[in-house]
């Protein structure tokens, strides 16, 4: 049966877009779909983690992100007072304390980021249609048919396989029956631009309140909400809404205008079981949803796009060595699960209350420890996550991403992000020849050393991950055990 795409990919969120520009790259054919009709202008995320700074360095995108790098890094300095990380609001995580603080997130505002992913995806000739939303979807032995609404009409588009990257109230999620469970809210955080008409004289300082945490300044009113959770989550925000929590945070009544751009978030966190369904897969908020705190959504769900993408590539090319596609699963569910853990801890130590606030300054006491520090650092970024691949390797790296390696290759000194722009894997070796049949399927790059301590040879997949590392006498056995796992010769 012919379809028509290969894969159709809903949602044009940022996992979508990098998703479908991954697989684009690896040869199959995506077809995204849309709902909005022009990208949302929502200041949601206003950055990204190191690890997805990185997988769109890889492809080149290192300076377009860069340069949007500066301004937000004030941004965040303004609205934060601090350019530190935070764990639950306590700005202490320290860049300079890790063990690898070069390795960096991106400010980058989320809509700027959008229509960044979204050029690049379309030059690749990746298509979009807009205004298509998905209503219905079945799926059969070599086949899945969306039911699509669009202004010309309600239409069927069919596809090999579909992903759901349509956020955290997933169509694609409900309609294939993936189970999602978790934890229900504790609290909301709802936040406007408004102006305050009446009562700001009678406010407490902005903080940890009775009920809460209370965020006030010139045009914008924001509160952290212990005490209700609202009935209807996709109602817009109102002013009488917003009100009745300044009243509950802090016990004070005030009179509010909206005069912006509005938001309510809770802090409900819910995975899904599995991240497939026969032929149908979820990826970024679509696939897990937890608290915004520490602002771990984007990078969680940007490395889940780069660790499908060539995976169901492969699939559709008809050459993916067995258990590939399951091992996305396999890979990125602990790493939701590690991150779902550490928002809830963040949400209990958010609570009002003075056993809570004797906590966070046990807490706080806590972060000034450099080993401490390193650790929550660890957590909040990713890096020092490692897959748990099914072979063995004694070399510490395997399993973890790599970041751009500097080496010389002959008289050149020489970037890994160089060698990564066409999507393939990539090894870095001394001798490259034990790979020879997998040639053209891996860039086969001979070096004279690379820059980092412990490694002379390394083989990186698609998604950054390191898939074997060799020190001083390289593992050839192990290598080839390597490529046969991950790649077709
Ligand atoms: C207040 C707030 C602050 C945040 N701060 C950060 C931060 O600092 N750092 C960070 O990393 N993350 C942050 N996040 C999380 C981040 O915004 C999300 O993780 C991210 O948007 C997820 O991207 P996505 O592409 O998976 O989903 P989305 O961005 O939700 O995109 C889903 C897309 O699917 C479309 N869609 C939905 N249903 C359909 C349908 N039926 N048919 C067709 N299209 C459909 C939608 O219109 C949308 O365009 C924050 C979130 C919030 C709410």
């Amino acid at each position: 049966m012919t379809h028509d795409a290969d894969v159709i990919v809903v949602g044009a969120g940022p996992v979508g877009l990098l998703l479908a520009a991954e697989l684009r790259l690896a040869g199959a054919v995506p077809l995204v779909l849309e709902r909005l009709a022009a990208p949302s202008p929502q200041r949601k995320a206003r950055g990204v983690g190191p690890l997805a700074a990185e997988a769109l360095a890889r492809r080149g995108l290192g300076e377009r992100l860069a340069a949007h790098g500066a301004a937000g890094t004030a941004d965040k300095a303004r609205d934060h007072g601090s350019e530190k990380g935070h764990f639950s609001a306590i700005f202490k995580i320290d860049p300079d304390l890790q063990d690898e603080p070069d390795r960096r997130g991106v400010w980058i505002w989320q809509p700027e980021l959008e229509v960044l992913l979204a050029e690049y995806a379309t030059g690749l000739g990746v298509e979009i249609r807009r205004e298509h939303t998905v209503t219905g979807l079945a799926q059969d032995d070599d086949t899945v048919t969306l039911t699509v609404v669009a202004p010309h009409g309600e239409h069927r588009l069919s596809a090999g396989h579909v992903v759901g990257c349509d956020g955290g109230r997933s169509t694609v999620r409900r309609l294939t029956g993936f189970a999602f469970p978790g934890t229900a809210p504790t609290m909301t955080t709802r936040r406007a631009e408004a102006d305050i008409l009446e009562g700001a004289d009678r406010l407490p300082p902005a903080g940890r309140q009775p009920r809460g945490i209370l965020h006030y300044g010139p045009g914008m009113l924001a509160t952290f909400d212990y005490g209700d959770t609202p009935e209807d989550r996709e109602a817009p925000l109102t002013a009488e809404e917003l009100q009745n929590s300044v009243r509950r945070v802090t016990g004070v009544d005030v009179t509010v205008a909206i005069t912006g751009e509005t938001l309510r978030v809770t802090d409900h966190a819910r995975q899904a079981a599995t991240y497939r369904r026969g032929r149908v897969l979820l990826a970024g908020d679509a696939a897990h949803v937890h608290s915004p705190m520490g602002g771990q959504g984007l990078n969680l769900g940007l490395m889940d796009a780069a660790n499908l993408g060539w995976k169901l590539a492969a699939e559709v090319r008809g050459d993916a060595p067995p258990g590939l596609l399951d091992s996305y699963t396999g890979e990125r569910h602990p790493v939701g699960a590690r991150v779902l853990h550490n928002t809830r801890a963040q949400s209990a130590l958010l609570a009002p209350g003075p056993h809570t606030d004797a906590l966070r300054d046990v807490f706080s006491d806590l972060m000034d420890l450099p080993e401490v520090n390193r650790r929550l650092g660890d957590m909040m970024s990713g890096l020092a996550d490692a897959y748990d691949f099914p072979y063995r390797s004694t070399h510490p790296l395997v399993g973890r991403h790599c970041p751009d390696l500097t080496f010389k290759a002959g008289t050149r000194e020489e970037h890994l992000s160089r060698y990564t722009r066409g999507g393939l894997p990539v090894l870095l070796a001394p001798d490259v020849r034990p790979a020879g049949p997998w040639r053209g399927r891996v860039e086969l790059v001979q070096v004279e050393s690379i820059a980092y301590d412990g490694l002379d040879a390394v083989l990186v997949r698609p998604d950054g991950a390191i898939a074997w590392a060799g020190g001083a006498e390289p593992d050839v056995e192990g290598l080839e055990t390597a490529l046969r796992t991950w790649f077709s010769r």
